[in-house]
This record gives structure tokens, sequence and C-alpha cells, in this order.
């Protein structure tokens, strides 16, 4: 896949899945746009990329955050053609509809879903005049939720889809593109950190359908593939990158 002159931002790409989607994607030539909170973490990603990607410290579930993101990235380069929505939180122990605050349902909401919704408002007007594409990181949880667990942040990834589905059929006669890809449990400190200790992380990872759980790679390369030419008749489809563990 050929991503020259492409400009890609990925938010929360310091870490995990969107970290290892910024490695591709530099890979195959794209110029790489990282938005995270947190400087340190992004000085690292980026040295680990051989200093030649863009960070942006931001907090994207805020508007200021998304505004200042997409308008540094069109004041550094020109031109924006690819957004990746990556950013996301799962809150541990969301296990008790009872005992979950108010402040989670926010942080959860308003990161996994408005951060997607802010973030493609601003940077729409660039994705139109570069005809480009949008990819939206979800979750399997997004398709089918787990008895519980979860459900707050397996309804904001269904929300991630629907909006997936409705942009893609509001922009498909306008040239760009909306896809979500679905990862499975895939190793990261998002994943690590949902549980108490690494016994009860390593029998979760026994139980799930292949007896391992995903790479950061194995999400970033269909994201890739959604995001390039070779995608360029696929629109509005929401993509599970789970080892069937959604059936
Ligand atoms: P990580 O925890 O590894 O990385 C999260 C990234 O998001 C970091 O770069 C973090 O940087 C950034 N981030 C967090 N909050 C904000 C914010 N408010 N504004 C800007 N950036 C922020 O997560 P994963 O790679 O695991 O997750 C990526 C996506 O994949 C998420 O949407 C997640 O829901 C989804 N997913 C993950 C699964 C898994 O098992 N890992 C399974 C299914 C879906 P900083 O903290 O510095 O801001």
């Amino acid at each position: 896949m050929e991503f020259s002159d492409k400009v890609v931002i990925i938010t929360g790409g310091s870490s995990g899945i969107g970290f290892a989607a910024a490695r591709l994607f530099q890979a195959a030539g794209a110029q790489v746009v990282l938005v995270g909170r947190n400087q340190g973490r992004l000085d690292r990603a980026i040295e680990q990329l051989g200093n030649k990607a863009f960070g942006i410290s931001a907090d994207v579930s805020l508007s200021g955050g998304t505004q200042k993101a997409v308008s540094q990235t069109i004041e550094k380069f020109g031109r924006l053609d690819i957004l990746i929505n990556n950013a996301g939180v799962s809150i541990p122990n969301e296990t008790d509809l009872e005992t979950f605050s108010e402040e989670s349902f926010d942080e959860t909401i308003n990161l996994n879903f408005r951060s997607v919704f802010l973030m493609t408002k601003y940077a729409i007007p660039y994705l139109l005049a570069s005809l480009g594409n949008v990819v939206n990181v979800s979750s399997r949880l997004g398709i089918k939720p787990l008895k519980d667990d979860a459900f707050i942040y397996a309804s904001s990834k269904a929300a991630v889809n629907m909006f997936t589905k409705a942009m893609a059929l509001n922009y498909i006669q306008k040239g760009v593109r909306f896809n979500a890809v679905c990862p499975g449990a895939t190793d990261t400190p998002l994943l690590r950190n949902v549980f108490d200790n690494s016994e009860e992380f390593s029998s979760y990872v026994h139980s799930t359908p292949l007896g391992r759980i995903a790479m950061p790679e194995d999400i970033a390369h269909t994201i890739l593939f959604l995001a390039s030419e070779k995608a360029a008749y696929i629109t509005g489809g929401i993509y599970p990158v789970d080892a069937g563990a959604s059936i």
C-alpha cells in the first residue's frame, strides 16, 4: 500500500494500536501526525519513529483539543488526507450499573464517541478537499456486548459504528469514505489496565477463541487497508478483527 504525500492524523497515536498504525503508515510513505495528551509519551513515540512524525498535545474529548489538532496539522502541512479516530478509554470494573459513576459515564462517552464527532466535524472540510477518508477504531463490543461487563464502553462503540454508517451514507457522493475497525482483545496498556493482576490477564488470554490476543499490528494492517486506495469501493463498513469473538 502506498501513502506517499498523504497526511494522516492518528488520535491516540502515541501508544498501542494507534502507534502500530503510525509505524505502518510512516513506512508506507505517509506524513504521520500523532495526537495525545501526554507530551512525554508523544516525544517517546516520535523518537521511535525516527523523529519524522509530528506530535500534537491535545485532549480530543474537548472541542478545543480537536480544533487544535486539526488547525496545527493544516498549518504545518496544508492538507489532511486520512483521519484515524483511535483514542479511547475503558474504565476498569464496569460491572455494576448501580455503582458505575456518572463521571465514568461522561469520561467514556466523551472520549470514545464525542471525540469522534468533534474530530470529524473539524476535519471534514479538509477531507472533502482531498477526497480523503476516515477510519474509526471501535470495538468488537460495539457489535456484541458482554454480560456483566463494559456496558457503557460497548454502548459508546455501538454509537461509533452507527456514526460511521451515517457519515458514509451522507458523504459517499461527496467522495469521502468512512469505515470502522472493531478489534477484539489486543495487547496494549488499555487492555492490561482492565485486569487486576497478571494471572487474571493470562487466564483471560487462554479463554479467547485462538488462545491468544491480537498484537496491535494485527489491527493496524486492517486500518491501513481501509484507508488505502485498494479500499476505494468500501464505505460504511464495520469490520471485526477479533478472531471470531463477535460471532
Ligand atoms: P492505549 O491505552 O494503548 O492508547 C490510548 C491512546 O489514546 C494513547 O496514545 C493516549 O495518550 C491517547 N488518549 C487517551 N485519552 C486521550 C484524550 N482524551 N485525548 C487524546 N488522546 C488520548 O489504547 P489501545 O491502543 O488499546 O486503544 C486504541 C483504541 O482501540 C481505543 O479506541 C480502544 O477502545 C480500542 N480497542 C482496544 C482494544 C484492546 O483490547 N486494546 C479492544 C477493542 C478496541 P495520552 O494518555 O497521552 O493522551
